[in-house]
């Protein structure tokens, strides 16, 4: 028996199981040199100004932090080109997705998002009490026509990572616009964009293709992936103010730290420094795309820094396997496994660990 009252659908939640640390491999494994491959992150640490504008602010952390992020808001909005009253900064984009469950999500609500998807949205909904409606991939992307189809009354938001974590496909604009033409005007649809950096432009802007037009769409965007701050928890949303002013309601008091603040501020100002790293993961992206075609895998679009191998029941041997090689990737039982994009001798780790053949991993 549980010791409190807890709630019985928080009660037979899972907890969110990040990708596992490549010394804890090592230590399972008996191994050494372990590559962790598993969390999506940068394999190129931050840019210098970045780690100096930290490292200035390091002995400042006595004091609580700037609680609106109202420097770092602007900094944004000049970047993306919006007025800063449609920013607001969060503990990266999950710390905003739980505001945003917060503040919409009543016991019973339905919230509809693909899936599979970003393991974090059902955690989101469940914890308000929210009901998840899953529509299920097709050729691992989305339908939105079924998703559209799975709205009813009682649905409060609508959840569509793109690029897609895990499967790595994305979605363009006209398509997302298409779909928000059938959404009714109060339910939010969160378009969720940790992966932007790395998708081909040619798929649009959500912020100045949708934003514009359609009052109910609320884009997430973070620091973590392409600027390499995964681990100081910075990301931000885009959306209508009157969203902004309720979202930042459930803004947890000083989330936004302020070497987050300082670095993420720095990160904008060094974009041109990270630019080549961004590119190089693209061409690495491209590279373990083609040996693992040349290999016989029929991996779908990967439009973010990862790649998916949908290797179904066959999913928990080959992540074994290529963990005990020292290769940490990031199963979803049953369904595949998800490889992050790393530096050059990275990838070709993996592809050597995982065999020339489908199937001989
Ligand atoms: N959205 C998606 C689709 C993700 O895959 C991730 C990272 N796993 C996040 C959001 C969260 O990123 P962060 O909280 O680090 O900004």
């Amino acid at each position: 028996m549980s010791v409190g009252r807890i709630r019985p659908s928080v009660s037979a939640l899972p907890a969110y199981r990040p990708g596992k640390a490549a010394d804890q491999a090592e230590k399972e494994h008996n191994i050494t040199d372990a590559i962790k491959l598993a969390s999506n992150e940068n394999p190129y640490p931050p840019a210098p100004a970045v780690i100096e504008a930290i490292t200035a602010a390091a002995s400042g952390v006595n004091r609580y932090p700037d609680h609106l992020a109202v420097e770092l808001r602007s900094a944004i909005a000049k970047w993306v080109d919006v007025d800063s009253s449609h920013i607001t900064v969060g503990a990266g984009s999950v710390g905003l997705l739980r505001q945003i469950a917060m503040i919409y999500i009543d016991p019973g609500d339905e919230v509809v998002f693909p899936w599979l998807s970003f393991e974090a949205y059902p955690i989101a909904v469940t914890t308000m009490g929210g009901v998840p409606v899953t529509v299920p991939l097709v050729d691992h992307s989305f339908d939105l026509d079924a998703v559209a189809a799975a709205i009813t009354e009682r649905t409060k938001m609508v959840m569509l990572a793109t690029p897609n974590n895990p499967t790595g496909t994305a979605l363009d604009t006209g398509t997302i616009r298409a779909f928000l033409d059938q959404v009714p005007k109060d339910v939010i649809v969160l378009i969720d964009e940790a992966y932007r950096e790395f998708t081909d432009p040619a798929l649009g802007d959500p912020v100045t293709d949708l934003l514009p037009h359609f009052r109910n769409v609320v884009v997430f965007r973070t620091f973590s992936k392409a600027y390499g701050l995964a681990g100081l928890r910075c990301g931000y949303a885009i959306a209508d103010p009157e969203v902004i002013v309720d979202i930042d309601k459930a803004l947890l008091p000083f989330t936004n730290n302020q070497l987050a603040q300082v670095a993420a501020m720095a990160a904008i100002e060094s974009v041109s420094t990270i630019e080549p790293h961004i590119d190089q993961l693209v061409r690495e992206r491209s590279r373990v795309v083609a040996a693992l075609g040349n290999a016989g895998w029929d991996t779908p679009d990967a439009q973010a820094n990862f790649v998916w191998l949908a290797l179904g029941d066959d999913t928990s041997r080959v992540h074994l396997e290529l963990e005990k090689s020292g290769v940490v990737t990031r199963p979803f039982a049953g369904e595949g496994l998800r490889v992050t994009i790393g530096t050059p001798t990275e990838n070709d780790r993996f592809l050597a660990s995982l065999g020339t053949a489908p199937g001989s991993a």
